[in-house]
């Protein structure tokens, strides 16, 4: 696989900046490519441009302001608070379709640059539970993409079975935990790193942090 080339659905997040440094170690070529659907903070597209440009990799930023014309919500509008869901339900952050658009997307350039390799750090084990990103719709979606455009893709999904902690754990067996906490942003309030300590994020952030920490001082 080392001669392919491979592009990463990469937010500037943990997860997808994991996922970076995955297909990096897998694959000849690593192409970057980011939504910007007019995020709550444009910090995000800044802090994922930093980190494509300090990988070396190319980076393809793709308009989808479209998004918030569909589905105003809280990632999307200022005025709407992020919230976990309640009894169960979805978060208030969730846009219906949102990942099955995005990998569209990545579909059709992955067929435009000519990668063979999707790669998404979508999560099956995630607290928000976006049924576009359970292991069964991927998969899914891996025949449909082939057959509406007569490819060979491949979806991988590194991160589908982690939990955070594992998650910190795959990125310091790639060599890159101090990367991926001093550089990635995953706080709703726009804070890299560490984050606000306060946001749903963040405390799922570091909640698996930390717990990968002590789970690695015990050997
Ligand atoms: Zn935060």
């Amino acid at each position: 696989m080392k001669k392919d080339k491979a592009i990463v659905v990469f937010s500037g997040g943990q997860d997808s900046t994991t996922c970076l440094f995955w297909a990096m170690e897998r694959f000849e070529e690593v192409i970057a490519v980011t939504f910007n659907y007019n995020q709550r903070h444009k910090v995000e597209i800044e802090c994922a441009k930093n980190i494509a440009n300090e990988l070396g990799l190319k980076h393809h930023i793709l308009d989808m302001s479209l998004l918030n014309q569909l589905a105003p919500n809280a990632l999307t509008r200022e005025d709407i608070e992020v919230k976990e869901g309640e009894d169960g339900g979805l978060p208030s952050t969730f846009v219906p379709g949102r990942n099955l658009l995005f990998m569209s997307f990545a579909g059709v350039l992955a067929s435009q640059v000519g990668a063979k390799h999707i790669i998404t750090g979508v999560c099956e084990t995630d607290f928000s539970g976006y049924p576009d990103c359970r292991d069964v719709f991927i998969k899914s979606l891996n025949v449909t993409l082939n057959l509406s455009m007569d490819q060979q893709f491949v979806i991988h999904t590194p991160l589908m079975w982690l939990d955070k902690a594992e998650t910190w754990q795959l990125a310091d067996e790639l060599n890159a935990l101090k990367f991926v906490r001093e550089k990635t942003l995953t706080c709703y309030n726009g804070i890299i790193a560490d984050g606000c300590g306060e946001c749903p994020s963040c405390k799922l952030r570091k909640r698996g942090l930390d717990q990968y920490l002590s789970s690695r001082k015990e050997f």
